[in-house]
């Protein structure tokens, strides 16, 4: 079955979006409708199933800036079994390998000249299964499952920041806890739902190397990515919370969506208007400064 392609906007249900949260989302909803994509809704929510709160919180903010997507939002906690699947078949391919290292392990290992700061330097790769035994005994922790990479590097194509050449580690597919890692469930969600193009804020720019390389280990097509600037606080930092009144229950809908406008240069104060107005060309590289009031 060939589906139409399509654009994604897959939250985690961590808090109330903020603004730079729901400018992101815009530019996803842009970049998929002024392309003729479908637009859909992912709630990454591996890790917070406890509270559904949020994530209702969030698509109805979503829904409240007038986005729309096609089909219900889709829950990642819903289909576990799609990415033990897509695991069980990495470990009966031999693609992964089992991982007894903490933080701390990681962060003191010896680093060989030339590996890339942040990669995983390769502790339980090569080891032998009578070593893999003393390491089970040594920790006593169920271990997390590494994909065994043939690549240090690989090359991503992104519309705001052109050819990306990145990390690509032995990263981590399932967790110890025997949650998938946010990488696999990407993947897999975005190749199940046949979504070819992925926008989302630049902090995860250097996430995507890693994401392609497994994609195209498991035979699907490579997104097309668009990371886009995140918004910071005055002090240049992320914006948090802590910086006044950031979400679109303290800012109010036509205020945000203005203030949205004002960021992208658009006359419109609606979603439709910036439709009409979009420009993928024409986007701001720059993070834009919030000043909440
Ligand atoms: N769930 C991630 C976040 O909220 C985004 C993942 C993605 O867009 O690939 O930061």
């Amino acid at each position: 079955m060939t589906r139409s392609p399509a654009g994604r906007f897959a939250p985690s249900p961590s808090a109330d979006l903020h603004i730079g949260n729901l400018r992101t989302a815009v530019l996803a909803w842009l970049f998929a409708r002024s392309t003729g994509r479908r637009f859909l809704m992912r709630v990454e929510d591996l890790d917070y199933r406890t509270d559904s709160d949020i994530a209702a919180r969030q698509l109805a903010d979503l829904a409240a800036l007038g986005l729309t997507w096609d089909g219900p939002a889709e829950y990642q906690s819903a289909h576990r079994e799609r990415y033990d699947r897509v695991i069980d078949r990495l470990v009966s391919d031999d693609m992964v390998y089992e991982c007894y290292c903490s933080r701390k392990d990681i962060a003191q290992a010896p680093r060989a000249p030339h590996a890339p700061q942040g990669a995983y330097p390769g502790i339980c790769r090569d080891l032998t299964d009578a070593e893999r035994a003393v390491r089970r005994r040594e920790t006593g922790r169920p271990p997390a499952l590494r994909l065994r990479t043939d690549v240090l590097t690989y090359t991503v194509t992104d519309l705001l920041h052109g050819e990306h050449t990145g990390i690509v580690d032995d990263f981590v597919v399932r967790r110890g806890d025997g949650v998938p890692a946010y990488n696999l469930a990407v993947v897999v969600d975005d190749a199940a739902a046949g979504i070819d193009q992925v926008v989302r804020g630049d902090d995860l720019l250097s996430s995507s190397p890693r994401q392609a390389y497994l994609a195209r280990l498991l035979g699907h097509p490579e997104p097309v990515y668009a990371h886009v600037p995140l918004v910071l606080n005055t002090d240049g930092a992320r914006l948090a919370k802590r910086d006044g009144a950031v979400t679109l229950a303290e800012i109010g809908v036509p205020r945000a969506l203005r203030q949205i406008a004002d960021s992208l240069g658009y006359d419109a104060g609606d979603v439709g208007g910036m439709l009409a107005e979009f420009d993928p060309e024409a986007l701001p590289h720059r993070p834009w400064i919030y000043l909440p009031a």
